[in-house]
């Protein structure tokens, strides 16, 4: 059988083109990804980014409060193994997915737990490959694999993942833990500058730990920080290690010059933001499609989520490495769905 619409991708993105898709009855599969060690590691399990973060504040729809009944009555209990403590907050990334996930179930789509490792857009209809070795054909494609967070790689930053570190200050920032206390964020670009500067709302004092003697970052967004009195920058420095325990999470970090490797100092912090940039996750697509200089899949018209192969649409942070907020990515899975019906129509596909 030949598939209308595959959806590769399981974030906010990918489950939006599945409602959109399956409500209009195109029967769209979506292939969520696998759960192996390999994208653990990488931080590309399904339900993306968001099933890493903590609660999710800024989606409308899902105000602060207890979200115990709604969520009881909204998803099965055994998609409930990911859910944070229930208590006073609306509702958590993971959750929000697992939402997501459900309303495109109900609809009837289909879900595969597995990752596509290749597509060949040579051929009409396309032919794709999963992980574990199906091949099939599909008319169209629609791209929803999101970008993973670049971290620096330390252990003791995987150990404090939830716990303190996180990459993502918006996301995060106004959770009570950072309130009032010290934190760090480490990069030189605009968005360690976006993120420090943000973070001075709840933060004591926002430290900047950049490896070099001058940011990356463009000259506004560098002044902003530079002339904010809750941020102090410690210049040519290194991360060493996140200082924590398993009780309290981050506890502060070690930092080592590095223009005097010998010479290191410890913060103390409750908060450790990694600002060091994003990568799209478009390996698979081995340089099928167009991207831009950062690697990002690129829409080709204004205001659509056409690529560069026509029959392959991209939606969410794939394609986005500007606003990469969980309801831009499920705006453009909305457009993603419809653009691709109106394709589908237009091919004469029924
Ligand atoms: P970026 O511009 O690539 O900056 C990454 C920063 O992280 C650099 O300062 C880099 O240091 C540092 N870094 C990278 N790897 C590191 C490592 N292993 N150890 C220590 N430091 C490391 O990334 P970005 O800040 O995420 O920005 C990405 C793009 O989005 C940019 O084009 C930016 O202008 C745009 N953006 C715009 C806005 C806005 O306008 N509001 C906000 C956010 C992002 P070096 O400088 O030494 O290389």
């Amino acid at each position: 059988m030949t598939e209308k619409v595959t959806i590769i991708g399981s974030g906010p993105a990918g489950w939006t083109a599945a409602i959109y898709a399956a409500r209009a009855e195109m029967n769209p599969v979506v292939y969520e990804g696998a759960f192996n060690e390999e994208n653990r590691q990488m931080g590309t399990l399904p339900l993306g980014q968001l099933s890493l973060t903590t609660e999710v504040e800024n989606f409308p729809g899902f105000p602060a409060g207890d979200m115990t009944t709604y969520l009881d009555t909204s998803i099965q209990d055994d998609k409930r193994r990911y859910m944070a403590p229930h208590g006073k907050h609306g509702v958590s990334g993971p959750e929000l997915m697992e939402l997501m996930r459900q309303q495109a179930a109900n609809f009837g789509t289909r879900i595969v737990t597995d990752d596509i490792v290749d597509i060949d857009t040579t051929q009409r209809p396309f032919k794709l490959k999963t992980l574990g070795g199906e091949e099939f054909t599909s008319h169209a494609i629609i791209i929803a694999t999101g970008a993973r967070a670049n971290y620096l790689g330390l252990p003791s930053e995987d150990k404090f993942k939830n716990m303190g570190v996180s990459a993502c200050a918006v996301c995060d920032g106004a959770l009570p833990r950072f309130r009032n206390k010290p934190v760090v964020v480490v990069g030189g670009g605009d968005s360690a500058m976006e993120e420090a500067t943000y973070l001075t709302k709840f933060a004591s004092v926002v430290y900047i730990i950049h490896r070099r003697d001058s940011f990356r970052a463009s000259r506004i967004m560098a002044e902003r920080a530079l002339s904010n009195h809750k941020i102090q920058v410690k210049w040519n420095s290194n991360i060493d290690e996140v200082l924590g325990d398993e009780k309290s999470g981050v506890t502060g970090v070690r930092i080592r010059s590095t223009t005097h490797p010998s010479k290191t100092e410890e913060l103390d912090a409750v908060g450790y933001f990694c600002a060091i940039g994003h990568t799209p996750n478009t390996d698979f697509l081995k340089g099928q499609l167009k991207t831009n200089e950062k690697g990002y899949v690129v829409w080709t018209t204004p205001q659509r989520t056409y690529t560069s192969v026509d029959g392959i649409f991209a939606a969410g942070d794939v394609a986005d490495d500007y606003f990469r907020q969980a309801i831009t990515a499920a705006g453009t899975g909305c457009m993603a769905a419809l653009d691709a019906e109106r394709w589908l129509a237009a091919q004469g596909i029924e």
